[in-house]
């Protein structure tokens, strides 16, 4: 999952590269380095380290050069130690390679190259000097590149610098890679707000394509050695997406976004959506799969399809398998992704190669995005905090209204929207936020929290648990509320505190359940359009209609956002995460 940004061109590299690598930061944090072509050979520099810190240790800023390579890491093989970050060099430091994926068969491609001196544990490191080798042999630069990506397995994109070569050669298999070409140089990069400030033309690589990017052209062949012809792509989000504006994280700023992205939604074209209704109307079985926050909007889409009369069921990418006996020709797939790059989707499409597939997805160059029949961008600009946030909830309407287009009830789903759209007035009001301040307040020192819900409300209450870990590192756990009787109860204590979610379908029962846990000694905090006795503590949410759910993980995702800050927590850089996961 780590970030790659390279530049060769006419100008001085090192402005782009500092810009762009910061903005790649989401995808990985352990390590930075970087390869600064100059005429006294490569320049290596590589620590441990937020990106900042190392840049300013060794004074990145300092450098200049036309031609250079800049990495983030987020350590798959290899601890996070100063020698494992990447670039990685040969043995006679001629090249440097920066990886993004995992080398599969690394360690029986490192005892074949017996002779080279490894000074990392990386299965990167097996790059660098399988092109040594061929160049030892006699070859060249491309063609010794193209036999290093022959031999390796798994999915990986990587970019080599050649000390002896004006270009930068880069191949891409499975991990994204995307060209970028500027008035006087061209990018290669993990993805295309990085570079974005400097151009907006783009080619979307494919899947074992070879890169040779000069300074002025570039030339693009598949690993069979043919010509390779992409259209170049404008793209259409501007770099004020990209930076943090007034806000302090990029959390509270997509947070903050919400109400105005469901606004725009009103006038959305919903053409795709008519189209993926008609698809999953007439599918023996509709799967939704989506990983971490879009699982739990494919659980939302699965429900609410279901309420529709429509066969429908969330699957997780790495569960299909088990699924792959029953899996017909006649059954619909739905994929949920915000980077469109997940690897436990992509590792099973194989699987599913005949079926018609819809994507719910927003980064609309990536590779889940080029492989479905019909795409729905979902249209949330660039969401850049590894906490996600307004592409749940962007996704979640669009499935609701692939549901209730579905069953004929589009205008329904159009008049609640408006009516969320309406009631958002009121949720994010001064005492909403004091409330939220206060349920914050209360719950930073715990070490656990429950969420609970019914019906779609604990689903809401997943995603708003999840939310907590990710950025308060607190331990949260959501439970369906009908089954907390069937044990959790019995955790139950004047120490522990439950958030419940409450709106109308499920209030009576939910009442119910939370007098349960009341008569035990357990905190509520209720989180719900009414104040209700059995609640210690209230945040006031608002009625959405179909969208209710909206309402309420706007609210979840402030609570974590706050309880994170009270913490002095690094919000948009938890530990150990990253953003878009293309590892398995
Ligand atoms: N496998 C490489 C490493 O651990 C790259 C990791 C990645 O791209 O996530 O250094």
């Amino acid at each position: 999952m780590c970030g790659i940004i390279a530049y060769n061109g006419q100008d001085d590299a090192i402005p782009y590269l500092l810009e762009g690598i910061r903005n790649l930061e989401y995808r990985g944090y352990d390590s930075f380095g970087c390869a600064i072509d100059s005429k006294v050979g490569i320049i290596i520099k590589k620590d441990i380290g937020k990106v900042d810190d190392v840049i300013n240790k060794y004074k990145i800023q300092d450098f200049s050069s036309s031609k250079a390579i800049f990495h983030t890491r987020w350590a798959t093989h290899g601890g996070i130690k100063a020698e494992n970050a990447h670039p990685m060099v040969d043995c006679t430091h001629r090249i440097a390679v920066a990886h993004n994926g995992i080398i599969e068969n690394w360690a029986e491609l490192k005892e074949s190259l017996g002779a080279h001196r490894f000074v990392s544990d990386t299965d990167t490191e097996v790059l660098s000097h399988l092109i040594e080798e061929k160049l030892n042999d006699g070859a060249d630069i491309q063609s010794a590149v193209k036999d290093a990506f022959n031999k390796i397995k798994g999915s990986s994109s990587f970019i080599v610098l050649d000390k002896q070569s004006d270009d930068l050669i880069a191949v891409k298999k499975g991990s994204p890679l995307v060209l970028g070409i500027a008035k006087n140089g061209n990018f290669l990069s993990s993805d295309v707000p990085s570079f974005v400030r400097h151009t907006n033309k783009v080619v979307y690589l494919s899947d074992s394509d070879m890169v040779v990017l000069g300074k002025k052209n570039y030339t693009i062949t598949n690993l069979m050695n043919r010509d390779v012809n992409h259209d170049v792509s404008t793209v259409n989000f501007s770099y004020q997406q990209a930076e943090k504006g007034d806000y302090e994280h990029f959390m509270i700023k997509e947070i903050m976004e919400q109400p105005g992205l469901m606004k725009n939604l009103e006038s959305a074209d919903l053409k795709n959506v008519v189209r993926a209704a008609e698809l999953v109307k007439h599918a023996k079985q509709v799967y939704l799969m989506g990983a971490g926050t879009s699982y739990h909007a494919a659980m939302l889409g699965a429900k609410v399809l279901r309420e529709n009369g429509i066969n429908a069921v969330a699957v997780q990418g790495q569960d299909l398998i088990t699924y792959r006996k029953v899996i017909s020709a006649e059954d619909v797939f739905i994929l949920i992704s915000q980077s469109g790059e997940t690897a436990d989707i992509i590792n099973v499409l194989p699987l599913i190669y005949k079926n018609q597939k819809i994507g719910v997805i927003n980064s609309e160059g990536s590779t889940l995005a080029k492989d479905v029949d019909v795409l729905i961008p979902i249209g949330a600009g660039l969401e850049k905090a590894v906490a996600s946030t307004k592409s749940f909830t962007l996704s979640g309407v669009y499935l609701t209204f692939i549901g209730m287009f579905a069953a004929g009830r589009g205008e329904e789903a159009i008049r609640d929207l408006k009516l969320m759209n309406i009631n958002m007035y009121n949720l994010l009001v001064p005492s909403v936020l004091s409330a939220i301040d206060k349920v914050a307040e209360k719950i930073k020192g715990l070490e656990n929290v429950f969420f609970l819900g019914r019906d779609a409300n604990y689903i809401t209450a997943l995603e708003g648990a999840l939310k907590l870990k990710e950025v308060s590192y607190i331990h949260a756990e959501a439970i369906d509320a009908a089954t907390f009787k069937h044990g959790p109860l019995a955790l139950i204590s004047d120490k522990v505190y439950a958030a419940a979610v409450v709106s109308e379908v499920t209030r009576n029962d939910m009442l119910y359940n939370l007098q349960e846990v009341k008569a035990r000694g357990g905190n509520i905090i209720g989180i719900s359009d009414k104040n209700e006795n059995v609640f210690d503590m209230f945040i006031r949410t608002q009625n959405g209609g179909a969208f209710t759910f909206v309402m309420h993980a706007i609210i979840l995702q402030l609570l974590a956002y706050k309880t994170a800050m009270l913490k002095g927590l690094d919000i948009d850089h938890p530990r150990n995460l990253a953003k878009t996961v293309t590892v398995l």
